[in-house]
Protein backbone atom coordinates (compact mmCIF):
# COMPACT_ATOMS: atom_id res chain seq x y z
CA UNK A 1 0.00 0.00 0.00
CA UNK A 2 1.36 3.51 -0.82
CA UNK A 3 0.11 7.24 -0.41
CA UNK A 4 1.04 9.43 -3.48
CA UNK A 5 1.53 13.09 -2.14
CA UNK A 6 3.15 16.05 -3.04
CA UNK A 7 3.03 19.42 -0.65
CA UNK A 8 3.65 21.10 -3.92
CA UNK A 9 -0.05 20.98 -4.27
CA UNK A 10 -0.23 23.93 -2.14
CA UNK A 11 0.87 26.00 -5.03
CA UNK A 12 -2.68 25.77 -5.90
CA UNK A 13 -4.26 28.20 -2.87
CA UNK A 14 -7.18 30.39 -2.36
CA UNK A 15 -7.16 31.34 1.34
CA UNK A 16 -10.55 32.80 0.64
CA UNK A 17 -11.90 29.40 -1.03
CA UNK A 18 -13.34 26.70 0.50
CA UNK A 19 -11.05 24.06 -1.16
CA UNK A 20 -7.98 25.11 -0.27
CA UNK A 21 -4.47 23.87 0.75
CA UNK A 22 -5.96 23.33 4.64
CA UNK A 23 -7.80 20.32 3.40
CA UNK A 24 -4.64 18.27 2.25
CA UNK A 25 -2.55 19.93 5.50
CA UNK A 26 -5.23 18.18 7.51
CA UNK A 27 -5.03 14.88 5.95
CA UNK A 28 -1.00 14.82 6.44
CA UNK A 29 -1.18 16.24 9.92
CA UNK A 30 -3.50 13.82 11.10
CA UNK A 31 -1.53 10.90 9.78
CA UNK A 32 2.00 12.39 10.85
CA UNK A 33 0.31 12.51 14.28
CA UNK A 34 -0.28 8.80 14.25
CA UNK A 35 1.95 6.14 15.59
CA UNK A 36 2.28 4.16 12.36
CA UNK A 37 3.59 6.79 10.19
CA UNK A 38 6.88 6.05 9.86
CA UNK A 39 5.83 3.12 8.62
CA UNK A 40 3.48 4.44 5.65
CA UNK A 41 5.14 4.41 1.98
CA UNK A 42 4.28 8.52 0.92
CA UNK A 43 5.57 8.64 -2.76
CA UNK A 44 5.83 11.80 -4.64
CA UNK A 45 4.53 11.98 -7.60
CA UNK A 46 5.37 13.56 -11.14
CA UNK A 47 3.50 15.64 -13.52
CA UNK A 48 1.37 14.18 -15.77
CA UNK A 49 2.85 14.10 -19.20
CA UNK A 50 0.61 15.99 -21.87
CA UNK A 51 -0.62 12.97 -24.22
CA UNK A 52 -1.87 11.85 -21.27
CA UNK A 53 -3.63 14.45 -20.67
CA UNK A 54 -4.94 15.01 -23.63
CA UNK A 55 -5.72 11.74 -24.03
CA UNK A 56 -9.19 12.77 -22.11
CA UNK A 57 -8.97 16.66 -22.45
CA UNK A 58 -9.59 18.69 -25.67
CA UNK A 59 -6.58 20.85 -26.76
CA UNK A 60 -8.03 24.25 -26.24
CA UNK A 61 -9.34 22.99 -22.70
CA UNK A 62 -5.64 22.48 -21.87
CA UNK A 63 -4.64 25.92 -23.78
CA UNK A 64 -6.89 27.83 -22.04
CA UNK A 65 -5.92 26.60 -18.43
CA UNK A 66 -2.35 27.24 -19.33
CA UNK A 67 -2.81 30.48 -20.74
CA UNK A 68 -5.08 31.54 -18.10
CA UNK A 69 -2.38 30.85 -15.73
CA UNK A 70 0.23 32.56 -17.19
CA UNK A 71 -1.90 35.39 -17.21
CA UNK A 72 -1.36 35.12 -13.56
CA UNK A 73 -5.09 33.06 -13.13
CA UNK A 74 -8.54 34.23 -11.16
CA UNK A 75 -12.07 32.95 -11.48
CA UNK A 76 -12.44 30.40 -14.55
CA UNK A 77 -16.00 29.84 -13.21
CA UNK A 78 -18.21 31.62 -10.23
CA UNK A 79 -16.98 28.60 -8.15
CA UNK A 80 -13.77 27.38 -9.32
CA UNK A 81 -10.46 29.25 -9.55
CA UNK A 82 -7.13 28.96 -10.52
CA UNK A 83 -3.59 31.00 -9.83
CA UNK A 84 -0.40 31.39 -11.56
CA UNK A 85 0.56 27.61 -10.73
CA UNK A 86 -2.63 25.78 -10.97
CA UNK A 87 -1.82 24.76 -14.30
CA UNK A 88 1.35 23.08 -13.41
CA UNK A 89 -0.53 22.07 -9.79
CA UNK A 90 -3.31 20.55 -11.93
CA UNK A 91 -0.96 18.41 -13.86
CA UNK A 92 0.94 17.49 -10.81
CA UNK A 93 -2.58 15.95 -9.44
CA UNK A 94 -3.28 14.43 -12.36
CA UNK A 95 -0.27 12.49 -12.23
CA UNK A 96 -0.77 11.65 -8.63
CA UNK A 97 -3.74 9.36 -10.12
CA UNK A 98 -1.38 8.08 -12.69
CA UNK A 99 1.72 7.58 -9.99
CA UNK A 100 -0.98 5.63 -7.60
CA UNK A 101 -1.82 3.09 -11.03
CA UNK A 102 1.52 2.40 -11.41
CA UNK A 103 2.49 1.59 -8.29
CA UNK A 104 -0.89 -0.82 -8.10
CA UNK A 105 -0.04 -2.54 -11.17
CA UNK A 106 3.75 -2.76 -10.36
CA UNK A 107 3.32 -3.97 -7.13
CA UNK A 108 5.79 -6.09 -5.68
CA UNK A 109 3.56 -8.41 -3.50
CA UNK A 110 0.06 -9.14 -2.81
CA UNK A 111 -0.24 -6.90 0.11
CA UNK A 112 0.41 -3.87 -2.11
CA UNK A 113 -2.88 -3.54 -3.37
CA UNK A 114 -4.04 -0.31 -3.07
CA UNK A 115 -2.83 3.02 -3.26
CA UNK A 116 -4.51 6.42 -2.41
CA UNK A 117 -3.64 9.73 -4.11
CA UNK A 118 -4.40 12.57 -1.71
CA UNK A 119 -4.13 15.00 -4.45
CA UNK A 120 -5.50 19.02 -5.24
CA UNK A 121 -6.96 19.91 -7.16
CA UNK A 122 -9.75 17.34 -7.29
CA UNK A 123 -10.47 16.16 -10.63
CA UNK A 124 -14.46 14.61 -10.76
CA UNK A 125 -16.33 17.54 -12.06
CA UNK A 126 -14.21 18.51 -14.80
CA UNK A 127 -15.03 17.64 -18.26
CA UNK A 128 -13.44 17.13 -21.49
CA UNK A 129 -13.66 20.56 -22.76
CA UNK A 130 -14.57 22.49 -19.23
CA UNK A 131 -13.20 22.93 -15.83
CA UNK A 132 -15.83 22.84 -13.02
CA UNK A 133 -16.68 22.62 -9.21
CA UNK A 134 -13.34 22.91 -8.07
CA UNK A 135 -11.89 21.09 -11.01
CA UNK A 136 -8.92 21.79 -13.36
CA UNK A 137 -8.43 18.20 -15.11
CA UNK A 138 -10.27 15.04 -14.95
CA UNK A 139 -7.42 12.64 -12.40
CA UNK A 140 -9.32 9.60 -12.88
CA UNK A 141 -10.14 10.04 -16.72
CA UNK A 142 -6.43 10.47 -17.29
CA UNK A 143 -5.08 7.37 -14.96
CA UNK A 144 -7.76 5.37 -17.27
CA UNK A 145 -6.60 5.98 -19.87
CA UNK A 146 -3.40 5.69 -19.04
CA UNK A 147 -3.92 2.27 -17.89
CA UNK A 148 -5.85 1.60 -20.87
CA UNK A 149 -2.74 2.93 -23.63
CA UNK A 150 0.29 1.71 -21.60
CA UNK A 151 -0.96 -1.61 -19.68
CA UNK A 152 -3.85 -2.44 -21.88
CA UNK A 153 -6.30 -3.27 -19.57
CA UNK A 154 -9.59 -3.17 -20.97
CA UNK A 155 -12.45 -3.01 -18.09
CA UNK A 156 -12.66 -0.15 -15.53
CA UNK A 157 -15.29 0.63 -12.46
CA UNK A 158 -15.05 3.90 -10.63
CA UNK A 159 -16.85 4.04 -7.56
CA UNK A 160 -17.51 7.25 -6.37
CA UNK A 161 -18.34 8.35 -2.80
CA UNK A 162 -17.96 11.75 -3.31
CA UNK A 163 -21.25 13.70 -2.03
CA UNK A 164 -21.55 15.43 -6.09
CA UNK A 165 -22.04 13.76 -8.69
CA UNK A 166 -19.19 13.31 -10.35
CA UNK A 167 -20.85 14.97 -13.82
CA UNK A 168 -16.88 14.96 -14.99
CA UNK A 169 -15.95 11.27 -15.16
CA UNK A 170 -19.56 10.51 -16.04
CA UNK A 171 -19.62 12.22 -19.00
CA UNK A 172 -16.46 11.43 -20.45
CA UNK A 173 -17.07 7.76 -19.90
CA UNK A 174 -20.63 8.04 -20.95
CA UNK A 175 -20.89 6.24 -23.93
CA UNK A 176 -18.27 3.24 -22.67
CA UNK A 177 -18.94 0.23 -21.99
CA UNK A 178 -15.77 -0.43 -20.52
CA UNK A 179 -15.28 1.95 -18.11
CA UNK A 180 -18.48 1.60 -15.30
CA UNK A 181 -18.96 4.76 -13.36
CA UNK A 182 -20.85 4.16 -10.15
CA UNK A 183 -22.02 7.40 -8.46
CA UNK A 184 -23.83 7.76 -5.28
CA UNK A 185 -24.29 10.94 -4.24
CA UNK A 186 -26.99 13.89 -2.52
CA UNK A 187 -29.98 14.09 -4.75
CA UNK A 188 -29.47 16.06 -7.44
CA UNK A 189 -32.43 18.32 -6.93
CA UNK A 190 -30.99 19.59 -3.63
CA UNK A 191 -27.26 19.72 -4.75
CA UNK A 192 -24.67 20.77 -7.17
CA UNK A 193 -24.46 19.65 -10.20
CA UNK A 194 -27.80 19.19 -10.58
CA UNK A 195 -27.50 16.30 -12.56
CA UNK A 196 -26.72 12.17 -11.65
CA UNK A 197 -30.36 11.06 -11.57
CA UNK A 198 -31.32 7.51 -12.08
CA UNK A 199 -32.07 7.32 -16.03
CA UNK A 200 -28.70 9.12 -16.83
CA UNK A 201 -27.54 5.47 -17.70
CA UNK A 202 -25.20 6.20 -20.54
CA UNK A 203 -25.48 6.56 -23.95
CA UNK A 204 -25.00 4.14 -27.27
CA UNK A 205 -22.67 1.29 -26.29
CA UNK A 206 -22.21 2.87 -23.10
CA UNK A 207 -25.77 2.49 -22.15
CA UNK A 208 -26.02 0.76 -18.86
CA UNK A 209 -22.93 1.48 -17.59
CA UNK A 210 -23.17 4.57 -15.62
CA UNK A 211 -25.13 4.01 -12.58
CA UNK A 212 -26.52 6.39 -10.50
CA UNK A 213 -27.09 6.51 -6.23
CA UNK A 214 -29.25 9.73 -6.00
CA UNK A 215 -29.88 9.87 -2.09
CA UNK A 216 -32.26 11.55 -0.19
CA UNK A 217 -30.82 14.75 1.95
CA UNK A 218 -30.65 13.05 5.26
CA UNK A 219 -29.54 9.30 4.60
CA UNK A 220 -27.11 8.24 6.80
CA UNK A 221 -24.76 5.42 7.49
CA UNK A 222 -27.44 2.90 7.69
CA UNK A 223 -28.97 4.17 4.25
CA UNK A 224 -25.43 4.12 2.30
CA UNK A 225 -24.66 0.43 3.48
CA UNK A 226 -27.61 -1.21 2.63
CA UNK A 227 -27.92 0.08 -0.75
CA UNK A 228 -24.11 -0.24 -1.74
CA UNK A 229 -24.30 -3.46 -0.56
CA UNK A 230 -27.30 -4.72 -2.81
CA UNK A 231 -25.80 -2.62 -5.79
CA UNK A 232 -22.13 -2.90 -5.82
CA UNK A 233 -22.17 -6.76 -4.92
CA UNK A 234 -23.85 -7.98 -7.84
CA UNK A 235 -22.86 -5.33 -9.98
CA UNK A 236 -18.93 -5.69 -9.37
CA UNK A 237 -19.18 -9.41 -9.41
CA UNK A 238 -20.52 -9.20 -12.91
CA UNK A 239 -18.86 -6.61 -14.51
CA UNK A 240 -15.77 -8.12 -13.04
CA UNK A 241 -13.14 -4.76 -14.09
CA UNK A 242 -9.83 -5.29 -13.93
CA UNK A 243 -8.87 -2.66 -11.51
CA UNK A 244 -11.34 -0.65 -9.51
CA UNK A 245 -11.03 3.09 -8.59
CA UNK A 246 -12.57 5.18 -5.64
CA UNK A 247 -13.21 8.84 -6.35
CA UNK A 248 -12.86 8.94 -2.34
CA UNK A 249 -14.75 12.25 -1.00
CA UNK A 250 -15.56 12.72 2.38
CA UNK A 251 -18.21 15.44 2.00
CA UNK A 252 -20.73 13.65 2.61
CA UNK A 253 -19.21 13.40 6.24
CA UNK A 254 -22.67 15.03 8.83
CA UNK A 255 -20.64 18.06 9.82
CA UNK A 256 -19.84 18.76 6.51
CA UNK A 257 -20.75 22.66 5.17
CA UNK A 258 -21.80 21.27 1.76
CA UNK A 259 -23.99 18.72 2.31
CA UNK A 260 -26.95 17.74 3.85
CA UNK A 261 -25.59 13.78 4.07
CA UNK A 262 -25.22 12.50 7.30
CA UNK A 263 -22.47 9.87 7.42
CA UNK A 264 -19.64 9.29 9.98
CA UNK A 265 -16.15 8.23 9.90
CA UNK A 266 -17.78 4.18 10.45
CA UNK A 267 -18.97 4.73 7.11
CA UNK A 268 -15.35 5.52 5.62
CA UNK A 269 -13.75 2.77 7.06
CA UNK A 270 -16.98 0.57 5.98
CA UNK A 271 -16.65 1.34 2.36
CA UNK A 272 -12.43 1.10 2.56
CA UNK A 273 -12.60 -2.50 3.98
CA UNK A 274 -15.61 -3.19 1.09
CA UNK A 275 -13.81 -2.55 -1.84
CA UNK A 276 -10.59 -3.91 -1.02
CA UNK A 277 -12.58 -7.06 -0.22
CA UNK A 278 -14.36 -6.73 -3.59
CA UNK A 279 -11.23 -5.71 -5.49
CA UNK A 280 -8.00 -7.12 -5.27
CA UNK A 281 -6.34 -3.78 -6.75
CA UNK A 282 -7.76 -0.36 -5.69
CA UNK A 283 -6.69 2.92 -7.17
CA UNK A 284 -8.26 5.59 -4.28
CA UNK A 285 -8.14 9.27 -4.95
CA UNK A 286 -9.15 12.57 -3.40
CA UNK A 287 -12.14 14.58 -4.23
CA UNK A 288 -14.06 16.57 -1.59
CA UNK A 289 -14.33 17.00 1.99
CA UNK A 290 -14.60 20.61 3.52
CA UNK A 291 -14.82 20.21 7.55
CA UNK A 292 -11.48 20.25 7.76
CA UNK A 293 -11.59 17.93 10.98
CA UNK A 294 -13.98 15.62 9.56
CA UNK A 295 -12.08 15.17 6.49
CA UNK A 296 -9.30 14.52 8.45
CA UNK A 297 -10.61 11.91 10.38
CA UNK A 298 -12.81 10.27 7.78
CA UNK A 299 -9.62 9.92 5.44
CA UNK A 300 -8.17 8.05 8.45
CA UNK A 301 -10.90 5.79 9.03
CA UNK A 302 -10.41 4.72 5.28
CA UNK A 303 -6.68 4.56 5.12
CA UNK A 304 -6.51 1.94 7.99
CA UNK A 305 -9.66 0.38 7.05
CA UNK A 306 -7.73 -0.92 3.82
CA UNK A 307 -4.75 -1.57 6.12
CA UNK A 308 -5.55 -2.57 9.55
CA UNK A 309 -1.98 -4.16 9.87
CA UNK A 310 -0.61 -0.16 10.36
CA UNK A 311 -2.39 -0.45 13.60
CA UNK A 312 -2.23 -3.66 14.46
CA UNK A 313 1.83 -4.16 13.79
CA UNK A 314 2.31 -1.91 17.00
CA UNK A 315 1.95 -5.01 18.96
CA UNK A 316 2.88 -8.43 17.90
CA UNK A 317 0.37 -9.90 20.27
CA UNK A 318 -2.89 -7.85 18.65
CA UNK A 319 -0.82 -9.27 15.70
CA UNK A 320 -1.48 -12.50 16.41
CA UNK A 321 -4.63 -12.15 17.23
CA UNK A 322 -5.60 -10.20 13.78
CA UNK A 323 -6.94 -13.88 12.23
CA UNK A 324 -9.52 -13.87 15.25
CA UNK A 325 -11.57 -11.03 13.87
CA UNK A 326 -13.57 -9.57 16.93
CA UNK A 327 -11.05 -10.47 19.31
CA UNK A 328 -9.25 -7.33 19.76
CA UNK A 329 -10.96 -4.10 18.63
CA UNK A 330 -9.94 -0.97 20.64
CA UNK A 331 -6.37 -0.21 19.16
CA UNK A 332 -5.62 2.58 21.98
CA UNK A 333 -2.55 4.14 20.66
CA UNK A 334 -3.89 5.53 17.24
CA UNK A 335 -6.53 7.62 19.04
CA UNK A 336 -9.47 6.14 16.61
CA UNK A 337 -10.65 2.66 17.13
CA UNK A 338 -10.48 0.18 14.48
CA UNK A 339 -13.94 -1.38 13.53
CA UNK A 340 -14.29 -4.30 10.79
CA UNK A 341 -16.58 -4.03 8.09
CA UNK A 342 -18.80 -6.91 9.91
CA UNK A 343 -18.87 -5.16 13.07
CA UNK A 344 -20.08 -1.87 11.41
CA UNK A 345 -22.90 -3.70 9.29
CA UNK A 346 -24.24 -5.02 12.64
CA UNK A 347 -24.32 -1.84 14.14
CA UNK A 348 -25.84 0.25 11.15
CA UNK A 349 -28.21 -2.25 9.44
CA UNK A 350 -29.36 -4.89 12.85
CA UNK A 351 -31.55 -2.66 14.27
CA UNK A 352 -32.08 0.42 12.16
CA UNK A 353 -34.56 1.19 10.33
CA UNK A 354 -34.30 2.17 6.11
CA UNK A 355 -36.82 5.05 4.82
CA UNK A 356 -39.34 3.49 2.25
CA UNK A 357 -37.41 6.47 0.36
CA UNK A 358 -34.38 4.34 0.02
CA UNK A 359 -36.27 1.41 -0.77
CA UNK A 360 -37.93 2.86 -3.57
CA UNK A 361 -34.66 4.00 -4.88
CA UNK A 362 -33.16 0.70 -5.07
CA UNK A 363 -36.28 -0.69 -6.73
CA UNK A 364 -36.10 1.58 -9.29
CA UNK A 365 -32.16 1.44 -10.02
CA UNK A 366 -32.99 -2.61 -10.45
CA UNK A 367 -35.41 -2.01 -12.73
CA UNK A 368 -33.42 0.39 -14.94
CA UNK A 369 -30.81 -1.87 -14.82
CA UNK A 370 -32.07 -5.30 -15.07
CA UNK A 371 -31.43 -5.38 -19.27
CA UNK A 372 -27.79 -4.71 -18.24
CA UNK A 373 -26.80 -6.57 -14.91
CA UNK A 374 -28.73 -9.46 -12.65
CA UNK A 375 -29.66 -8.58 -9.28
ZN1 LIG B 1 -17.92 16.90 -3.55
Amino acid sequence: MAIVYSPEYNKHQDKFHIENKARTDAIMNNLSKQSFFNKLNIIAPSRADLNHVLSVHTPEHVNFIDEFCKKGGGNIDFDTYATSQSYQTALLSAGGSIKASKLVLNRANKSENWAFSISRPPGHHATSNKSMGFCIFNNVAIAVEYLRKTYGLERFCIVDFDVHYGNGTAEIFYNDPNVLYISIHQDPRTLFPGKGFIDEEGAAEGKGYNLNIPMPPGSNNTDYIWILKEILGPVLKEFNPQILFAEAGFDGHLNDPLSRIELTEDFYSWIGQYLIEKHPRLISLLEGGYDLKSLANSSLSFIVSMDPYLFLSENKNEKSNFTDKFSHLQINKSKIKYKFKEEIEKEYLEKLYISSEVKKILSSIKDNFSPYFKF
